[in-house]
């Protein structure tokens, strides 16, 4: 029987109609001392509102840098069944798709040698094991991998990359996510494994705009679907929208940032050349609107959540590639930008940050991407524009003439 602590703060987190991880970690403690010493733990948390975990000391598996977070407890007397408590990071299927009998192998291996408690999913997308020994951490491998599941990556390494549901289940998939992650997680098995670079870097693909797995947020790299021509109208569709009550001017129209659509009460037109592929549109009007027969990707780096500066965005810079397995020509393209990162990054600098300090210039001509109107982030201000001497003579003497004449040409 595990050692019952008195949670009046925790108790608090269980009221509501909501689920509380409380009332998870309640259960696991009834059979599980290290579940129930860390309910002891963060009841202690809450109430001195101090934090009692510490990092400190590597472990990991042999032959693998990553995979395992090391956590140990402060309190160790206080709470002995949670003096260790690391994190193992399971690489997860392409898309999260799992059978019964998946799911119930990994929570054997759990109940077997850790806590009990899981996270499902890590935002990296890692399945997440939370808490167990190190002396526990060679059997935990040893069982997941003869099983076929494998870790995922952790420290300053390629983090696991994950991807959304794509073609499995999504209609608006303009590319097969889930196999460009495969096909990605195969090809950096070293990189995952063996943390090298100046920090974390993750890939995350979308199959379209609405970028359910949050790519533009929270990816080093994001390879979103998108199509190339023009969006397919059924003008039938779009009128028994409007019949069934939409307000197509205001829902639609109005909403397209890029204002390229226009309707006339009986007909919806789309200026295509303006149109950045949003998915607004398509999303709104599922059975009227189709994207373009012409699919590949677009490309995107540098975003991140605030750790060292602020959070980022990600910055296009491949406004459309064309993809077919074995996806050659994109994984040439992620070596190029690890390189660059890697040889000029700072330790704990994201390649965002690194890209802000040296400039898109250096990146674009390091990579050996051409600079295109469709990179451009804010207009007047970015500072990748390639002048040749030749350009900046004529600057020069073009100045010189402004200030004699007093006449500013800009
Ligand atoms: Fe579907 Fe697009 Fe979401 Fe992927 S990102 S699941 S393709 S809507
Ligand atoms: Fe406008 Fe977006 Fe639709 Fe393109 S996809 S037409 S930008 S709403």
């Amino acid at each position: 029987m595990s050692k019952k602590y008195e949670t009046p703060l925790l108790d608090e987190l269980e009221k509501g109609p909501w689920p509380s991880f409380v009332k998870e970690l309640k259960k696991a403690a009834e059979k599980n001392e290290m579940a129930a010493d860390e309910l002891g733990q963060l009841e202690k948390s809450y109430k001195t509102k101090l934090g009692y975990w510490k990092h400190g000391g590597i472990v990991g598996v042999r032959g693998y840098g990553g995979g395992v977070i090391g956590r140990y407890s402060s309190l160790p007397e206080e709470f002995p069944n949670v003096a260790h408590f690391h994190t193992v990071r399971v690489n997860q299927p392409s898309g999260w798709f799992y059978t019964t009998e998946a799911l119930r192998m990994i929570c054997d291996i759990w109940d077997k040698y850790g806590s009990r408690l899981t996270n499902l999913h890590g935002s990296t997308g890692d399945m997440i094991l939370l808490g167990t020994r190190t002396e526990k951490l060679e059997d935990i491998f040893a069982e997941l991998s003869s099983r076929g599941w494998d870790l995922g990556g952790s420290g300053s390494a390629m983090r696991t990359p994950s991807c959304c549901v794509g073609p499995a289940r999504c209609e608006w998939a303009n590319i097969d996510t889930l196999e460009i992650t495969y096909q990605l997680t195969q090809e950096f098995q070293d990189e995952l494994h063996r943390p090298a670079y100046p920090y974390k870097f993750k890939i995350k693909v979308a199959g379209c705009a609405c970028d359910c797995v949050a790519a533009i947020a929270r990816a080093d790299l994001s390879i979103i679907g998108t199509w190339k021509g023009d969006i397919k109208i059924d003008q039938d569709e779009v009128r028994k929208y409007a019949e069934g009550g939409m307000n197509i001017q205001e829902e639609i129209v109005d909403m397209c940032p890029t204002g390229c659509m226009s309707w006339d009460g009986n007909e919806l037109k789309i200026d295509n050349q303006e149109c950045n592929r949003c998915m607004h549109c398509i999303a709104k009007m599922t059975k009227a609107l189709r994207p373009g027969d012409e699919k590949g990707v677009t490309i995107c780096v540098g975003s991140k959540a605030p750790i060292v500066v602020g959070a980022m965005l990600s910055w296009v810079i491949v406004p459309f590639m064309k993809v077919e397995p074995p996806y050659d020509e994109l994984k040439e393209l992620i070596r190029n930008i690890i390189d660059w990162w890697d040889e000029n990054g700072k330790p704990r600098e994201r390649i965002g940050e690194l890209i802000e300090r040296l400039g898109m210039r250096s990146f674009l001509e390091y990579v050996g991407l051409p600079p295109v109107p469709q990179q451009v982030k804010e207009p007047r201000r970015d500072p990748f524009w390639f002048f040749t001497e030749e350009d900046i003579q004529k600057i020069k003497e073009r100045e010189e003439e402004e200030k004699k004449t007093g006449q500013y040409k800009f």
